[in-house]
């Protein structure tokens, strides 16, 4: 007994005070900024996802590898700042001086009904498991995502709401399609890492089978690779309450 309370005191108190003001390590590449200067040409050359384009850098396909930034740390710095979520695709790519993200990358906000329970059905369509994971820990005692009333399901008949993780290979779409139709409506999708936004490390490939990502709307884009579990609870939490 005394052993398992001297182990208790030592264990301390794990869980974070609040996840959505959290400081999180400095070397965390988070948002991005690119100078209002920037040669997204050249930048565009390093990058292996091909995330960066006339149009500015892309979080839904970005891996944060940090190759730009290490090209050009003049260019492209990225933030500690794991807020990172946005409700549209077109917030996503950020231009070269834009300064408003995240303060204007969630302005939805789900029907009343959700605002204090949410519930979500993961289906793994083909990623490489680090985003599941992360997903997973979103429920253990650091991070407790439990206590805005957010659980991941069982089953889709008891889901709110699909988080997508991978890029969705042609062997999971049935499935994908199957869980979907399963969820009661009113139901929202999310996609969670650059995988299941835009094919991530896998886009290219011919086995994958994007037409459920784009056909369907999707309500809020968590990007990473792997999306960090503050980032997916700050997407979650603010879509469900605002800011
Ligand atoms: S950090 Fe993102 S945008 Fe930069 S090179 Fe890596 S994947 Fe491309
Ligand atoms: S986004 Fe990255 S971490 Fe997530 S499944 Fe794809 S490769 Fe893995």
């Amino acid at each position: 007994m005394f052993e398992l309370l001297k182990a208790r005191i030592l264990h301390g108190y794990q869980a974070i005070p609040d996840p959505l003001k959290a400081k999180i390590n400095q070397a965390f590449p988070g948002v991005p900024r690119l100078s209002a200067g920037a040669d997204l040409a050249a930048l565009a050359k390093c990058c292996p996802v091909n995330a960066i384009s006339d149009s500015g850098l892309d979080l839904g396909r970005c891996i944060f590898c940090g190759k730009c930034q290490r090209l050009d740390p003049e260019a492209v710095s990225f933030e500690a700042d794991f807020r990172l979520a946005a409700d549209s695709r077109e917030k996503l790519i950020i231009r070269p001086g834009q300064q408003d993200y995240p303060e204007t990358s969630i302005q939805t906000r789900l029907p009343r009904q959700f605002r204090r329970s949410f519930a979500l059905r993961n289906v793994s369509a083909a990623g490489c498991n680090a985003c599941e994971l992360e997903l997973g820990a979103c429920s253990n005692v650091n991070f407790d995502m439990g206590r805005y009333g957010i659980e991941v399901v069982a089953s889709p008949r008891h889901a709110d709401a699909l988080i997508l993780t991978g890029p969705i290979s042609q062997n999971m779409e049935a499935a994908l399609y199957s869980t979907w139709d399963a969820i009661p409506g009113p139901r929202f999708l999310i996609l969670s890492g650059a995988c299941a936004i835009s094919g991530g490390i896998f886009a290219e490939s011919d086995k994958i089978r994007r037409s459920f990502a784009s056909k369907l709307t999707v309500t809020l884009y968590i990007p990473g690779c792997p999306a960090h579990p503050l980032s997916i609870i700050h997407g979650l939490v603010t879509l469900m309450r605002g800011r």
